[in-house]
């Protein structure tokens, strides 16, 4: 037993460096490995069985059609239905296993993918597209999750720590956050491996049984978590691996009246729908259904004339096109002053048309984006952002066996535009002139988003002034608006961007718990 783990202190998994040879070397030996063991068929895992069905997905590379990933089997209603069954009765024993044994199935977990960490990327970087250090990061970032979890477990058991009862005399006073039942974990595809197993254990280090419906075009990587799981002798049943139709599945489970409570990340569409599906209750419920919903993001960078320009013009390309602007915190708008607004535009265009599009396990910049349906969506906006302002790099499909597209930027955009409105979730960047720092927040709060913003200058006053009002759940000065760090920025948005719950933050495991209060007279 970790007996120390919630006394030294937390410290992040460290990035590899891919600029170095030997660490190049070893992820094209894990690639290697993994391609070789490709287009298995994948089970659903309910209790103790492993079921294949007859009707599979098919995860396919995204950058590289013809390569088949794995054939996933795929649960209808009957199947789901039956692993609720499970997850209720398994809650009756997992809920009285200790914190502290909990706990330490996930520390064994941790150390295992840490011990494997470029096969987990490895399967990342041909399922979804990601290059190396941008799958690398996502593992980082899973592997921080479960141990970051299995500490706080651990102090939320020392309870007078989080909530110190006042003393009366003659009462023996106790307040314990217990667990709340079945939860349906519905994680999204872009952080295929680190959102996925952050909700994940969450809910099951907290003392709940989970049903695990994965994004359907990564399931493969969100098997070989649960694989892992089962590797270090988590009792079968605590997460049942249920890959299906969103709408098939998803909506049979979010109005079931045995789910007490859903986590779901996702867009800001199914986001909603998850919501009115919770808010309604079917026979035989006797809660309301928590929902701990974090949904999309119109995240920006707005630049002052005293900030350091390089660094501004880095951090909004690093931002914008850092996996084909594929994540929530995407900074796909740049609000830039006017004193400044040629030069960083300039320096923006000269950093995108570096960025050449290929194959992720060649380790390109530019990757493919996740499948038909987004490269569609796409390429659609980029039409639409062509009638809305001026195309300065980008704008076409690019080269591959795949869904390449160039990154994209439009300068010149309207603050009303629907390129600075509606998350495009793609390689695409809308840059807006302002005419003042004060006039470029207020262009930056215009939206029904607010999850994350960078703020670029060297006005101390202003970056006071910005800290409070710029309107999100995460607000970074002088730096990129991606890149959240496990207990360092925990993590959540505002307004259409979610409930707020700050994955990889003190207060994220109380959302899996309920706390009970017991008094008794001395
Ligand atoms: P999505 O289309 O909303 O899907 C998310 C998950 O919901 C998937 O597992 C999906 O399953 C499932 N789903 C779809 N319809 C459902 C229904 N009716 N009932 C229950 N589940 C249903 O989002 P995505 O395309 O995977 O991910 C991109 C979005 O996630 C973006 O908007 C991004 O901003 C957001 N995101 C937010 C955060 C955050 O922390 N705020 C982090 C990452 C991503 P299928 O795959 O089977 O459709
Ligand atoms: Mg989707």
């Amino acid at each position: 037993m970790n007996k120390t783990a919630n006394i030294s202190p937390f410290v992040n998994e460290p990035f590899v460096n891919f600029s170095l040879e030997e660490n190049k070397q070893a992820m094209e030996k894990a690639i290697s490995k993994v391609k070789s063991e490709l287009g298995q068929n994948i089970p659903l895992h309910i209790g103790e069985k492993k079921v294949f069905t007859e009707e599979v997905i098919t995860s396919v590379n995204p950058g590289n059609l013809g390569e088949v990933i794995g054939y996933v089997s795929k649960a209808n209603q009957p199947l789901a239905e039956e692993a609720m069954q499970i997850a209720v009765s398994t809650f009756e024993t997992w809920k009285r296993v200790p914190p502290r044994e909990r706990a330490e199935y996930l520390f064994k977990a941790a150390t295992l993918m840490r011990e494997r960490k470029h096969e987990f990327s490895a399967l990342m970087i041909l399922e979804s597209g990601k290059n190396y250090a941008e799958a690398d990061a996502d593992t980082a970032e899973a592997i921080d999750f479960i141990e970051f979890y299995a500490r706080e477990i651990l102090r939320i058991d020392q309870i007078n720590e989080i909530q110190p009862l006042t003393k009366v005399q003659g009462e023996d006073n106790r307040l314990t956050y217990i667990p709340l039942g079945v939860g349906v974990i519905i994680p999204p595809w872009n952080f295929p491996l680190a959102i996925c197993v952050g909700m994940t254990t969450a809910a099951v280090v907290s003392g709940n049984t989970v049903l695990l419906k994965p994004a359907s075009t990564t399931p493969a990587i969100a098997h070989k978590f649960v694989a892992l799981m089962e590797e270090v002798g988590l009792p079968a049943g605590v997460i049942n691996f249920i890959p299906g139709s969103g709408a098939e599945v998803g909506d049979y489970l979010t109005s079931h009246p045995k789910t007490r409570f859903i986590s779901f990340t996702g867009s800001k569409e199914v986001g909603l729908h998850i919501s009115k599906q919770a808010a309604d209750t079917s026979e035989g419920q006797i809660w309301i259904k928590r929902l701990i919903a974090e949904m999309g993001g119109k995240d920006g960078i707005v630049v002052d004339e005293t900030a350091n320009l390089d660094a501004a013009a880095q951090a909004i390309v690093a931002s914008a096109f850092g996996f084909q602007g594929q994540k929530c915190s995407a900074g796909s708008r740049a609000i830039i002053v006017e004193a400044v607004y040629d030069e960083v535009v300039e320096k923006v265009k000269e950093l995108t048309e570096k960025l050449a599009a290929g194959l992720p396990e060649l380790n390109y910049p530019a990757g493919p984006v996740i499948d038909k349906a987004s490269y569609d969506k796409i390429l659609n906006y980029i039409q639409i952002g062509k009638g809305e302002g001026t195309l300065l790099t980008g704008g076409s499909p690019a080269e591959g066996n795949g869904y390449y597209i160039q990154p994209t930027v439009f300068a010149d955009v309207k603050p009303d535009a629907r390129i600075m409105k509606e998350e495009i979730f793609g390689p695409v960047l809308a840059i807006c002139k302002a005419s003042d720092y004060k006039e470029a927040i207020e262009i930056y709060n215009d939206t029904e988003f607010g999850l994350t913003g960078s703020y670029f200058s060297s006005d101390q006053d202003r970056i006071e002034e910005a800290l409070e009002t710029m309107h999100c759940g995460n607000l970074y000065i002088n730096r990129k608006c991606t890149g959240a760090l496990v207990g360092a920025h925990p993590f959540g948005g505002f307004n259409m961007s979610g409930t707020d719950s700050k994955a990889g933050g003190y207060d994220y495991l109380l959302l899996f718990t309920q706390a009970k209060l017991t008094s008794r007279k001395l």
